[in-house]
């Protein structure tokens, strides 16, 4: 999903606007920035493309999802669902804002379970947090009336995903808000950045308020604004949003590059006796950034991953035994290693991880294989990995 392959003279044209001017700073400056306003500017294109009515950048993916939660008004002992597979980043923003994060399973669509969500539903609940892994979504209509029958927030997660749709809207607009990352390995990246979507003009001045101390960005004057709530420091900087503009432009070209090489594979892997594919909710189309399948046992999967590796095949992955994405790997979340005193919150009423069962997770996650799409791979390329995976699994097999 990198759009890090394609950094070109188009990312340096746009940084090259603002290192003339030397404001780096998205606000203020007005006599000395040119009219460069990259962040203002990247706000509105990112906006209309997805289809919303407005969009925060922030320095992050990790701090869209903080600002998020934040903007909806969570905080101490508030819980959030969330999924057992995800980027650590799904519990560390809400951690960080003193709420308590409810880990469950997943399905074989590789994200949140609908009945697995409704479980977990407490009177303390506040916030559901579908996590669109690996490009592909959650069944978005089904936790959506959820949702709205126990009066929660739905906030997804799409910073792996963008660019994918949900009947016929862009994933992150389908909920109350939306999150993005533009880290360096994402679908488009500003370096480091994030952003948050949504709809609701409330959440959406809440957002821009907290990213930035609280400050009401009335007027030119940023000394006398005031500050009508608490706030945090979250913002991107005018170099990092200049080179998201140049990205941006690339995203329908890097998510059409995605979806060739991605069903070049796909038709390959398909004549092979075994495999299966995750599945993807009715109404939704994939972004193309992984092609994710399932072998038939979690012995066969690791064969088959240990065989691509030997067989020189790069980025495919197991993450039921990966570091960043599955709860397996998460020990210092598990055992709440934190440098200072966690929220009495968050110490009370915090699952006992270690002692949760979430096997219907790991039958799912121990049978996963991810290959990563590059965009930057030649036609020949691609069918030549295809054959090569395929020789592999079936030596598995
Ligand atoms: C990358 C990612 C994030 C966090 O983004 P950063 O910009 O790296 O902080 C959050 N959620 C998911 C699913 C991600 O893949």
């Amino acid at each position: 999903m990198p759009g890090f392959e394609i950094f070109g003279a188009e990312e340096r044209k746009q940084v090259n606007d603002v290192l003339e001017t030397g404001v780096l700073m998205r606000y203020g400056f007005e006599g000395m920035r040119n009219n460069h306003w990259k962040a203002k500017e990247f706000e509105t294109t990112f906006a209309k493309r997805m289809n919303a009515d407005y969009c925060q950048l922030v320095s992050s993916g990790t701090a869209a999802l903080t600002v998020a939660l934040a903007s909806a008004g969570i905080g101490a002992g508030d819980e959030v669902i969330m999924p057992t597979f995800t980027f650590v980043a799904s519990f560390e923003s809400i951690l960080a804002l003193g709420a308590v994060p409810v880990l469950v399973d997943i399905d074989d669509t590789l994200t949140l379970n609908p009945e697995a969500v409704e479980v977990a539903i407490t009177p303390k609940t506040k916030c559901v947090m579908p996590v669109h892994m690996c490009g592909s979504m959650a069944n978005l209509r089904t936790l959506k009336s959820i949702c709205e029958k126990h009066d929660l927030i739905l906030l997804e997660d799409a910073c792996q995903a963008l660019g994918g749709t949900y009947e016929g809207k862009p994933l992150g607009s389908y909920g109350d808000l939306g999150c993005f990352s533009f880290d360096y390995v994402k679908t488009i990246t500003c370096g480091e950045g994030g952003a948050v979507i949504t709809n609701n003009k409330k959440y959406a001045l809440h957002a821009d308020h907290y990213q930035d101390h609280g400050h009401d960005h009335i007027g030119k004057d940023r000394g006398a604004e005031t500050h009508p709530f608490l706030g945090y420091n979250f913002r991107i900087s005018e170099l990092n949003a200049a080179v998201g503009l140049a990205q941006l432009d690339k995203l329908d070209g890097i998510l059409k590059t995605q979806k060739e090489n991605y069903t070049i594979l796909r038709e390959v892997l398909e004549t092979i006796e075994g495999v299966t594919f995750r599945r993807v909710p009715k109404g939704g189309e994939e972004n193309y950034s992984f092609l994710n399948f399932f072998l038939p046992t979690e012995e066969l999967t690791k064969k088959a991953h240990k065989a691509l590796a030997e067989a020189g095949v790069d980025a495919c992955f197991y993450w039921f035994t990966n570091n960043w994405h599955y709860i397996n790997g998460w020990e210092h979340l598990r055992d709440l290693k934190s440098l200072g005193n966690l929220s009495a919150e968050v110490r009370s009423q915090m699952q006992d991880l270690n002692n949760t069962d979430f096997s219907k997770s790991d039958a799912i996650m121990g049978r996963t294989i991810s290959s990563l799409i590059k965009i930057g791979w030649t036609e020949k390329q691609v069918r030549e990995r295809a054959e090569a995976m395929k020789s592999a699994i079936l030596m598995a097999l």
